[in-house]
């Protein structure tokens, strides 16, 4: 079944014709914060995290700030309790100054420059995941001056993992952490670095998983991982970091991440490693970004015109490829069909023509969805694209064309609130294109 009515349904609702987002109609929202736009429904983040804790009741759900680093995203996390996992100085930037306490803060990272440990170790933030033996003595080097050691977790690349009947996780090569084959050889280097102290493991199993055999037997890898780590450092961890990537459908033919599932099947393995002394007080972490947000958001185009071209026809929306790369198929492998999609305005109307939606840069890149069946969308009606709240907005190439940058919008109950403004307007109309000191 198509996504979006499921999306609707359960997420947002309509209101005569008019989709609505957080009990504000999407029409009023692209009126009052112009188009296009970025909406999120902190009421769906919540539900998601809400959701995920009651599942999985021995983790702490820690929130990927790369997944969506909005400052008013960032605040809702931290002020519902989720600790941030960063991956570079800007993030941790942003997280310290939305009020995130350094000793809730994680960075991992394939290449930290010397300048984002030395920043990292200084605000003391609760640990720092290393990933190569140079990035071991390098940071080892800061711990004199700090006069304290350095909590530092150990990065591992999974290998190859079974499930299922006869399926398997390949070991894939990576930029990020120590092949999990290194194991002894990363934590001899951090146990003999004076400045360090092993606290953590992390590993990370990539993005989008959808199937719960498969995350059973990759986090049941990693209590694995973590025994052997406990045994060879013997000293007790303080955290495990299972990483995120659980999933959340974007197409007719997937289903829904059974969270609930999950949680009952992976009881078991956390008791068991329960009992290795060595484990039995970490913090079990997962650090999601996808299934927190992704669902939350909304992006909000509207149309300025039909065409008509051999054969095809085109409806060409005021967004595009630099506002979503993620929509146009262009981020990665994992998402290449259409996002889920809707005329915000004619809810209710029946599809009667099949277009590509498009953006105005004028390159094929730039389809924001393939064949999508319509309303006969007119110039001014409103196309929005669910899924928007992930790996969205901050993922996109905001420069390309020198285009304005959306506004965001948080909408709950019935108010609507202008989280950050829109930026980088040309306005030849008012004279401000250039500036003048230029
Ligand atoms: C990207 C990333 C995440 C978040 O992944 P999701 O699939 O959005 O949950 C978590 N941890 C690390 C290390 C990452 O690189």
């Amino acid at each position: 079944m198509d996504r979006t009515p499921q999306l609707v349904a359960s997420h947002f609702g309509v209101k005569g014709d008019v989709l609505q987002l957080g009990g504000v109609a999407a029409t009023e929202l692209v009126e009052r914060y112009g188009s296009p736009l970025y909406v999120y429904a902190p009421a769906v983040f919540r539900s998601k995290l809400e959701r995920l804790r009651r599942a999985l009741p021995d983790f702490e759900v820690h929130y990927a700030v790369k997944a969506n680093p909005t400052p008013a995203v960032l605040d809702f996390f931290v002020q519902e309790g989720c600790d941030l996992d960063v991956a570079t100085c800007g993030e941790l930037s942003l997280s310290i100054a939305v009020g995130c306490p350094p000793s809730r803060i994680m960075l991992a990272g394939a290449g930290k420059t010397q300048d984002e440990l030395l920043a990292a170790a200084r605000a003391e933030i609760a640990e720092i995941h290393v990933e190569s033996v140079d990035e071991i003595e390098r940071l080892a080097k800061l711990a004199p001056e700090l006069g304290r050691r350095i909590a530092v977790g150990l990065r591992l690349n999974p290998g190859r993992v079974d499930y299922g009947e006869e399926e398997s996780i390949e070991a894939k090569p990576a930029g990020y952490g120590f092949d999990e084959e290194m194991l002894e050889e990363a934590t001899r280097a951090v146990l003999a670095a004076d400045g360090l102290e092993l606290t953590g493991l992390h590993v990370y199993f990539g993005t989008q998983h959808l199937d719960v055999d498969l995350m059973v037997a990759a986090w049941g890898h990693v209590l694995a991982l973590a025994e052997r780590l406990c045994a060879l450092a013997d000293e007790p961890l303080r955290t495990i970091d299972f990483g995120g990537g659980l999933g959340v459908p974007y197409y007719k033919n997937e289903s829904e991440f059974d969270v609930e599932e999950f949680g009952r099947r992976l009881a078991p393995l956390v008791a068991r490693a329960r009992r290795v002394p060595g484990l039995a007080d970490a913090n079990l972490v997962t650090e999601p970004g996808r299934y927190l947000t992704a669902e939350g958001g909304v992006y909000l185009t509207r149309v300025i015109a039909r065409k008509h071209s051999r054969g095809q026809e085109f409806v060409v929306v005021d967004g595009g490829i630099n506002h979503h790369l993620a929509a146009t198929g262009n981020l990665g492998h994992v998402l290449k069909r259409n996002f889920p999609l809707a005329l915000a305005n004619r809810m209710g109307a029946e599809p009667s023509l099949q277009a590509e939606v498009v953006g105005r840069q004028s390159t094929a890149l730039d389809t924001l969805a393939r064949k999508a069946k319509l309303p006969a969308p007119e110039v001014g009606d409103i196309v929005a694209f669910f899924q928007s709240g992930a790996y969205a907005r901050s993922s996109s190439p905001l420069q390309f064309r020198s285009q304005e940058e959306p506004a965001e919008v948080f909408a709950e109950n019935g108010q609507a609130r202008l989280v950050r403004k829109r930026s980088g307007e040309t306005d030849l109309l008012r004279g401000t294109i250039l500036d003048p000191s230029f």
